[in-house]
């Protein structure tokens, strides 16, 4: 049986060993371990920093995959001479490449939110394949719309109309950030819906954005998009989106019609109420918002404008026309058919704010 030091070791597995006394030898390729992926250390920081040349980034983080193979040769000399505890192979290599590479670049290595992930592919031949994940990029912000999209919208239902609205403010967004972030796949997430003809006004409506695959994840956190009577203002980048969105208010404003003429005695209703609780029942649940404050203006007897601040998720169109779904809605309250002609959202505001 061999004794240890008449086995083929290079200076960096017999290290890891610890074994004393053993002579160094000029050992690489050769090394019944490594067969020397020690030498291979430079290949691959090369190979990591092409296939991250076109990220722009902080942070990495590097994952070693190693054929089993050379753990099986370390296993099969540590058992031999029963050698426990030590630091193993891949271990040890990682650690090497993590530095070398952050030594290079100059970037930080991030083990828990890393902007780009390296993996790293080492085969029994020492072939190397390295490939690069961006982590993805989300953030907050708010947009204002400063124009009413012109979409016809006549034939398409209330709920329809909302979704076109979205569509159409998404593929905006998406325009703007697919080129700005070299991503290939955009999320938008508002917070709350309004029609094509609304104007959001105010700060903006709350919405978040979640970028996969992008090559840029360093940045300035905020900037703002102009684009087709859209303001997006991005403030924030977080690190996941929230599991949920916090509470917000909406003012709104709204031009109601009626069929007849109408006096102001016929709305003693409306400033005889404090807040509203409004009632929404679907198949599968049953939902409440308050309405906090509604004040009207005579625009002539049979169009008034009403204002009304109320929690984000009501749907003000089917508040006024009397939806089945929802009650009291302004039909019912005011024992008269309301037509919705278009609403404008003024503003939307934190919840808390609203308290403090
Ligand atoms: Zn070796």
């Amino acid at each position: 049986m061999k004794r240890k030091s008449e086995y083929k070791l290079c200076n960096w597995c017999l290290e890891r060993q610890c074994i004393k006394n053993h002579p160094l030898q000029k050992i690489v390729e050769d090394c019944k371990i490594c067969h020397g992926i020690w030498n291979q250390l430079d290949k691959a920081c090369n190979k990591i920093i092409q296939a991250t040349k076109d990220y722009q980034y902080d942070s990495f983080l590097i994952g070693l995959t190693l054929d089993h193979s050379f753990y099986d040769n370390e296993d099969k000399f540590r058992s031999r001479f029963r050698i426990r505890g030590k630091e193993n192979i891949k271990t040890s290599l990682l650690r090497e490449i993590r530095k070398k590479f952050g030594n290079i670049s100059n970037k930080k290595i991030n083990l828990n939110y890393p902007d780009i992930t390296i993996n790293i592919q080492i085969g029994k031949k020492l072939e190397t394949i390295v490939s690069v994940n961006s982590s993805t990029v989300v953030l907050s912000g708010r947009y204002k719309k400063v124009k009413r999209f012109q979409i016809n919208t006549k034939n398409t239902d209330i709920n329809d109309s909302l979704g076109v609205n979205q569509r159409h403010i998404e593929k905006i967004l998406k325009k703007e950030l697919l080129s700005r972030f070299d991503s290939d796949s955009i999320v938008f997430r508002p917070i709350g819906k309004e029609e094509p003809e609304s104007l959001v006004l105010g700060n903006g409506r709350p919405f978040y954005v979640s970028i996969k695959n992008s090559k840029i994840i360093s940045f300035k956190d905020d900037f703002s998009i102009q684009s087709k009577g859209m303001i997006f203002e991005i403030n924030e980048k977080l690190r996941a989106l929230p599991l949920s969105s916090p509470g917000y208010v909406k003012k709104v404003k709204t031009i109601v019609s009626f069929q007849e003429n109408l006096r102001a005695s016929d709305l003693k209703e409306i400033n005889d109420s404090g807040i509203r609780i409004i009632e929404f029942v679907n198949r599968r649940s049953k939902n409440w918002k308050f309405i906090y404050h509604i004040e009207f203006k005579f625009k002539t007897q049979k169009k008034l404008q009403f204002t009304i601040i109320c929690d984000n998720g009501l749907p003000i169109r089917k508040f006024i026309e009397g939806n089945e779904n929802i009650s009291p809605n302004l039909e019912q309250i005011l024992n008269r058919k309301c037509k919705c002609d278009r609403f404008d959202i003024l503003d939307i505001m934190n919840e808390d704010d609203l308290v403090n």
